[in-house]
């Protein structure tokens, strides 16, 4: 059985909508971000919280777990600045509890969400896994540390880990059943399509003056369907020894402005956007573009789904948004 921590948040739930075609899912989330109407009906589902040993001891006793997948972690940058306590708490304590618990329970296969964020503002046009590691909030240092964790614990104790380090996940599922819905709401393109459903005045576009063709940032935007789908693999290479200890950038290698962005929402949805340009948002680097090639050589990953996608599938969930 797969235990998948966090899975009913955003990514996770997505994850766990394949998973449950190919294995069996136990599924633990504290719901404080998630949402349980998101998990799968074939996945068993646990109200419990990652902090807490008892929780994990019960879940690790009850199922015959083989590997974890770990979603559950806080993820605003601005909201890490402010309460790095909170990050530190929950994306490192916690994920030590969790595999304290793996350890004692001699579950080995590993799969951690990590981020862009670990590369903080990066030199490279093109960003892969030999580009140094300088995160620049909380956020990104908390997941840089668990990854150094697990690289320690991996020489030391036997754990297999792959590390995913996501660029801008984005869209929803093909279905329209799951998709992206946070509260508050920060991201670009859920932002753009509830403007353009109404649900908000207008959208902020976070400075207009960077060194990009347009003046806006650059961003790379990945399905979240393309991300389910490389959890699989990456969770198939451990299960079968083909993979001890990677780190992968997941994104498909397109940058696309936030004007561009916004222009593609209008073009899918046939509606017109009211936009304002304000002042950058603390933080944000220009441009931030995944080469994935690493994980199409060793994998045979690819993003498979364009911006028009993203955005289609994205604009059906907003719709009829279920959570
Ligand atoms: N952005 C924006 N207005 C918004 C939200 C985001 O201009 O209301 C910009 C943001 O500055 C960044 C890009 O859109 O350049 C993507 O931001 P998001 O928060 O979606 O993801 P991030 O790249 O921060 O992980």
């Amino acid at each position: 059985m797969i235990l998948v921590v966090g899975g009913a948040g955003f990514i996770g739930s997505h994850v766990v909508k394949e998973l449950v075609e190919k294995h069996q899912v136990v599924v633990l989330d504290n719901l404080s971000t998630g949402h349980r109407d998101a998990v799968d009906g074939r996945a068993v589902f646990v109200e419990g919280d990652l902090g807490n040993i008892d929780d994990l001891v019960m879940v690790f006793r009850s199922y015959p777990i083989r590997a974890v997948m770990h979603f559950a972690a806080n993820s605003l940058v601005g909201e890490s600045v402010v309460d790095p306590l909170k990050y530190y708490q929950n994306n490192v304590a916690s994920t030590l509890t969790l595999l304290r618990v793996m350890n004692r329970f001699k579950v080995r296969n590993f799969i951690f969400s990590s981020t862009a964020a670990t590369y903080g503002i990066p030199d490279a046009d093109l960003i892969d896994e030999t580009t140094p590691t300088r995160p620049i909030n909380p956020y990104g240092h908390s997941k840089l540390m668990v990854e150094q964790i697990l690289s320690d614990f991996s020489k030391a104790y036997g754990l297999q880990y792959v590390v995913l380090r996501y660029f801008n996940a984005a869209g929803a599922h093909d279905s329209a059943l799951i998709g992206e819905s946070h509260d508050p709401e920060t991201h670009l393109i859920p932002i753009v399509l509830q403007q353009l459903l109404g649900k908000r005045e207008k959208i902020s576009v976070f400075g207009a003056d960077y060194n990009t063709e347009d003046g806006t940032c650059i961003r790379d935007y990945i399905h979240v369907t393309d991300l389910a789908n490389a959890h699989i693999l990456a969770l198939e290479a451990l299960m079968i020894g083909k993979k001890k200890a990677e780190v992968y950038n997941l994104g498909n290698g397109l940058g696309y402005s936030v004007k561009q962005v916004i222009e593609t929402c209008e073009k899918v949805t046939d509606l017109k956007a009211n936009v304002e340009i304000t002042d950058r948002r603390p933080g944000d680097p220009a441009r931030l573009v995944a080469s994935s090639q690493k994980i199409l050589n060793e994998l045979g990953w690819r993003a498979e789904r364009n911006l028009e996608k993203i955005i289609s599938d994205a604009w059906k969930w907003h719709c009829e948004q279920r959570y």
